[in-house]
């Protein structure tokens, strides 16, 4: 019994020790690589791995911290530009290697001897065929990179005018190509982003059709937009809809059945050769992603809706409209207001208006796009691309400016800092580009 005790007290202290603390590291430069050697408490669980444009070399380590006084200030050489580290969410820890060229990693534990205690060696070897000047590289991936795509659906058209107003018998097929043709201008001058128009004239698409336009073009994110319509014509304001959860598996449900005789791809998989079990994880896979990520864009616009005017509703709604059931590119529906009202009716019709709505919406897309750029786009290469710095213990901004060669007035203006005595230790600074 005693035993047991003992053990459950010991196991208690085990579970109960302080994460591994990484208390310094030293450099090397070998003729041929360069070796860094972290000091830890303990032995590092980490994951290592390479990014480019510019080149980098990540270490995440599973629950480890930095301990005080750690410094990297010198660690500097002909292969490595510095080294910076951020906490993980997740409790772990972040180190990122500026490299000034690309190299080929090892990484390696060694236990404690006579001298040290627990080390991580990471070994840093120069990939020769990869000497490009970093400049030049990151612009070619940049350059390489895809533009975001965001299909914009007027809705309604020819012999569907959807619904019409009272005082002007506007119709909302009318405005609703309007602001979306507005809508397109203003992605289009984006750079990095373009539209497409699931139809830009007076004429009818079918539901399906508008969905199928988005998915040839590849698009990230389809937009449609409408004008509401109520009994009461003091009803009023702008509201976003995504696809309800009873709309998606209904839409789930005819994939499946559909999955024999269609050749389309799901989120870049074909569902026709899958069996049944797994098309239809895949399939819900894809959705819950899809799902996802409409809310997120339909709450970034409804958000920038509510600052040019009335919204109606307290947040983004859910229904099974047809349009928005595509299962893998996200999906809303803005309602820019009430047709019905007299009021909103005229603003509908006004260009200057239709014109904040269009950048209402732009800004929503913008900022959805910005936390979560899609894989492969010019918005993902350029945000892989920003360097940031965490200010540790003695860091000064204009050490900072120095050691980045950016100006110090513009490491401000881009990190919004007025004087020195407003940095703190931990704070994450962008670098600015230039
Ligand atoms: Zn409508």
């Amino acid at each position: 019994m005693k035993k047991l005790l003992t053990l459950i007290a010991l196991l208690l202290f085990v579970s109960q020790l302080p994460a591994a603390q990484v208390a310094g590291v030293r450099l090397w430069t070998a003729p041929d690589h360069t070796r860094l050697v972290f000091d830890t408490t303990g032995p590092a669980e980490h994951k290592v791995f390479s990014l480019s444009g510019p080149d980098r070399l990540v270490i995440d380590f599973a629950d480890v911290t930095v301990a005080d006084g750690f410094s990297a200030a010198a660690i500097e050489d002909v292969h490595l530009g510095g080294l910076r580290h951020a906490p993980r969410p997740d409790g772990g820890l972040r180190v990122v290697l500026d490299l000034r060229q690309a190299v080929r990693p090892k990484t390696f534990l060694l236990k404690p001897n006579a001298s040290y205690g627990h080390r991580l060696v990471v070994d840093l070897y120069p990939v020769e065929a990869t000497r490009v000047p970093r400049v030049a590289k990151s612009t070619t991936d940049i350059e390489r990179a895809r533009d975001i795509v965001v299909a914009v659906d007027a809705g309604h058209g020819g012999d569907d005018p959807g619904a019409s107003g009272s005082r002007f018998r506007t119709e909302e097929k009318d405005v609703t190509l309007q602001i979306a043709r507005r809508l397109k201008r203003l992605i289009d001058a984006e750079p990095g982003m373009r539209a497409v128009l699931t139809r830009d004239g007076d004429y009818y698409i079918g539901l399906r059709k508008r969905m199928a336009i988005a998915r040839e073009q590849r698009a990230d994110l389809f937009v449609s937009i409408h004008a509401d319509a109520f009994n009461d014509k003091r009803v009023r304001g702008s509201s976003v809809y995504v696809l309800s959860q009873r709309g998606a598996s209904s839409e789930a449900a005819r994939w499946l059945a559909e999955k024999e005789n269609s050749s389309d791809l799901v989120g870049g998989v074909s569902l026709d050769d899958k069996d049944d079990v797994l098309a239809s994880v895949l399939l819900d896979l894809s959705q819950s992603a899809t799902q996802h990520a409409s809310l997120s864009a339909a709450s970034r616009v409804y958000g920038e809706l509510g600052r040019v005017g009335r919204v109606h509703g307290r947040r983004v709604q859910q229904a099974g409209f047809m349009v928005l059931k595509s299962p893998d590119v996200p999906s809303m529906l803005v309602e820019t207001g009430f047709i019905s009202n007299p009021e909103e009716e005229r603003n509908l019709r006004d260009p200057q208006h239709q014109e904040r709505m269009a950048k209402a919406i732009l800004s929503g897309v913008q900022k959805f796009f910005t936390e979560a750029p899609p894989p492969g786009t010019r918005l993902a290469e350029r945000q892989r691309a920003i360097l940031k710095h965490v200010i540790s213990k003695g860091d000064t901004l204009s050490e900072i400016a120095d050691r980045y060669q950016v100006s110090l007035g513009s490491l401000r203006r881009q990190n919004d800092i007025r004087s020195d005595n407003l940095i703190r230790i931990g704070q994450v600074l962008v670098i600015p580009d230039t």
